[in-house]
Formats: C-alpha cells, sequence, structure tokens
C-alpha cells in the first residue's frame, strides 16, 4: 500500500483558548481509534473569524469546534445550521459534507446524555431550574424542552437576556419555560426535580465562587449539575454532595458533546472510558 502521511485535521477556534483540554480527550479517541487525525487547538481573534473559517476549507479541514466568542458569530459563515442549532442561536461544532459545513450544537445534546447515562435519569416530566441564560444555557434549555420536561424556570442575572432567552425559546419550541430575574439568593424548594448550574460563576481560575443558591429546602430527590468543568468539583457541587444529593459535574457534558462531536466527524464510535480518562488526567483530577 502507498504510504500515506497526510493526517485529517479537526480543531477548536476559540480566543482565548490555551486552557481549553479538548484537543486531549479528541487526539486520546483519534490513537485509540487507530485513526491518524488531528485536533488543532487554534486561537483566532473575532476580526479574524472569517479567514480562519476560509482557511480551514482551503485545508480541508473534516470540522472543528468553535468556543468562547465566535458560537454565534460563525453563524453566517456556514454553508448550513442544523434545525437545532439554529433554534439555539449558536453553533458549537461545525462538521463537513462534501465541501459544505454544516453548523451542530452538541452542548445541550452532550449535558442531555450525562443526565441520561450518568444520573439514570430521564428529563421527561421534570421540573428544572436552570441558572444562567447563556450560550450554554440556551443550548441546556433547547434540548431539555424538547425532552418533554414540565416546567423550565430560567433564573438569570440580566433581566433582558433572561426574558429574551425565555420568550425565543417558548416560540420556536412551544415548550413551558418562564423566566425569573435573579435578585439575592435562590431557593430550591420541593417541586423541582433538577437544578442546572449554566453561568460562568466559578469558572478557572475564580474556583472560590459560588452561585447564591440557598439548597437548605432542597427535596432529597434532586440532581444538581454544574456546566463548570475545571475543576469539576465546584463548590456547588460540593454543598450538594454535603446535603447527600445527586450530583452531576461538567466533565460528563464535556465528554459526552466530545463524543457526538467525534461521531460527527469520523461516522465512528469512540472509545468514551479512553476520553474522560484523557480529560481527567489533563485537569488532574
Ligand atoms: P456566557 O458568557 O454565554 O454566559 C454566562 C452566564 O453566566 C450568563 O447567564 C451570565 O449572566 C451568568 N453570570 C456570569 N457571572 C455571573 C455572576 N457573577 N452572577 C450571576 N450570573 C453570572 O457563557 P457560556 O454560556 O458559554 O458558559 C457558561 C458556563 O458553561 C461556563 O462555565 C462554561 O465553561 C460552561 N460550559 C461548559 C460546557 C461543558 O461541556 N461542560 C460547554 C459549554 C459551556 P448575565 O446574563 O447576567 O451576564
Amino acid at each position: 500500500m502507498a504510504a500515506n502521511y497526510k493526517a485529517e485535521l479537526v480543531g477548536v477556534l476559540g480566543c482565548p483558548v490555551a486552557e481549553n483540554p479538548t484537543g486531549v480527550m479528541q487526539e486520546a479517541a483519534f490513537r485509540a481509534a487507530g485513526l491518524d487525525w488531528r485536533y488543532l487547538t487554534i486561537e483566532v481573534t473575532p476580526e479574524n473569524l472569517a479567514a480562519a473559517v476560509e482557511g480551514a476549507r482551503a485545508f480541508g479541514m473534516r470540522g472543528f469546534n468553535l468556543t468562547i466568542p465566535h458560537k454565534v458569530a460563525v453563524i453566517p459563515l456556514l454553508d448550513e445550521i442544523a434545525p437545532e442549532a439554529k433554534v439555539i442561536g449558536a453553533v458549537n461544532t461545525v462538521r463537513r459534507e462534501g465541501d459544505r459545513f454544516v453548523g451542530e450544537n452538541t452542548d445541550g445534546k452532550g449535558f442531555l446524555r450525562g443526565v441520561r447515562t450518568d444520573a439514570g435519569i430521564d428529563p421527561a416530566g421534570k421540573r428544572v431550574v436552570l441558572l444562567g441564560a447563556g450560550g450554554a444555557a440556551r443550548a441546556i434549555a433547547t434540548e431539555l424542552l424538547l425532552a418533554g420536561v414540565s416546567d423550565l424556570l430560567v433564573v438569570n442575572r440580566s433581566r433582558e437576556r433572561g426574558e429574551a432567552m425565555a420568550a425565543h425559546l417558548r416560540a420556536t419550541t412551544g415548550g413551558p419555560i418562564r423566566f425569573e430575574n435573579w435578585e439575592g439568593t435562590c431557593r430550591v424548594t420541593e417541586g423541582v426535580d433538577l437544578l442546572v448550574n449554566a453561568t460562568s460563576i466559578r469558572l478557572y481560575p475564580d474556583i472560590q465562587a459560588m452561585p447564591d443558591v440557598d439548597l437548605s429546602a432542597a427535596p432529597s430527590g434532586l440532581l444538581v449539575c454544574d456546566a463548570v468543568f475545571n475543576p469539576p468539583e465546584t463548590r456547588l457541587l460540593r454543598a450538594a454532595r454535603e446535603r447527600g444529593l445527586a450530583c452531576l459535574d461538567g466533565l460528563s457534558m464535556l465528554v459526552y458533546q466530545g463524543v457526538i462531536g467525534f461521531r460527527m466527524w469520523t461516522g465512528q464510535d469512540p472509545a468514551e472510558a479512553v476520553m474522560t480518562r484523557a480529560l481527567r488526567n489533563a485537569l488532574g483530577v
């Protein structure tokens, strides 16, 4: 057989991006699958995003991830946007179909897979309190509504952003979503099944911060989820564990969104345990 020294390329475009550990996880999965693929972690400033996407086309990249601040700005640069990504209004994964770039959003799907697989809970019919109204919150809210939750209360610091998100998702999904402004302490009381933190509070390096949440009246069956993954044991999750509540950390969402991305790019199922181990090693947890 003729030698082939040409690797297939995927990667992530973001700014800043140096602390994004996704490449470690994807490259471990490529190696485990015997694929000569590379995942490049590429810093791209907002003014260079269009040129970077054209560069990805020129390099014949199989696809790429997008992180802060490019998830919305990339949309007009792509050839097609998948229906859920359109509802969410943001793209975190691009896959190549022929010579077309298709925008997808795997954040909410990754979160949902974690709820189902790692926490063993079916979100259908559940009552959810979701903290935050940024990109991750939008993705999570969309998938929860599509999965049939019975009530989704969005709590956000900025009223304008939270109201706009709830109105948009009510109109696009027809789902039971409502909004409350985050003023003072958010008390989680009887009747809530899932609490999800999708704010950037306690995002590395601000590791001592904690969302202002009171769990003292939380029901014993509550599942507490955090999208923040670095470090995965956030103060919110520690507080929940101390109360004996079930927890789902942000690593679960990160691994599963990566699993979905791997499948979109390669058409193969990755070794999920290898991805989790690589990520845990990289983060030292
Ligand atoms: P955005 O910047 O889009 O949104 C940030 C959200 O956090 C907003 O709702 C903002 O409220 C809120 N917020 C920030 N600081 C505070 C504060 N001090 N008090 C109250 N609310 C605050 O970020 P993303 O949605 O992209 O990311 C959110 C989190 O999700 C990050 O920690 C990110 O790392 C994580 N994430 C995890 C993923 C995973 O796979 N595990 C995937 C994607 C994201 P306001 O509107 O008032 O500003």
